[in-house]
């Protein structure tokens, strides 16, 4: 298998109680190189964008609010399968759903408010990767 990347972002629900250290440390066990990091906010443009996929669904405007609400850590990961092996990390969206030892069984509160983002397929990992770091920021 290929060594490929991801995007993740530790999200506003996940760094306002602490977990980033705890959340990076299930990553990095987890196998993944941390290729671009930072610590930034979205803007509502930006998490409009973002979820612009999920525009039409009854929770949009919950989850801009949310995701805009305070700071996330944003970042591209390195990894063989990265995408798929990255989304079997951070578990199923809904936390009480979640297999035991996965990033959103151990940190999530609920399905809006689930700690980590991750991309679904290669395509959406370079979009998103792109939309936050540059070429000199990715190592
Ligand atoms: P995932 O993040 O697992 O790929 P989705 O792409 O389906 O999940 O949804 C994007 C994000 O929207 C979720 O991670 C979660 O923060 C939020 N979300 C999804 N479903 C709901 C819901 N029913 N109610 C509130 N927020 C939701
Ligand atoms: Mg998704």
């Amino acid at each position: 298998m290929a060594t490929n990347r991801t995007f993740t972002m530790i999200k506003p629900d996940a760094v306002e109680k602490g977990h980033i250290g705890g959340i990076l440390n299930m990553i990095t066990e987890g196998g993944f190189r941390i290729v671009a990091m930072k610590l930034t906010q979205l803007t509502v443009a930006d998490a409009q964008k973002f979820y612009a996929v999920h525009s039409e669904r009854p929770f949009f405007g919950e989850l801009v609010e949310f995701m805009t609400r305070g700071p996330i850590v944003a970042a591209i990961l390195e990894k063989e399968n990265a995408v798929e092996d990255f989304r079997t990390l951070i578990g199923a969206t809904n936390p009480t759903e979640a297999a035991e030892g996965t990033i959103r069984k151990k940190y999530a509160s609920s399905i809006g408010e689930n700690a980590v983002h991750g991309s679904d397929s290669d395509e959406n990992a370079a979009i998103e990767g792109a939309f936050h770091f540059a070429r000199r920021e990715q190592f």
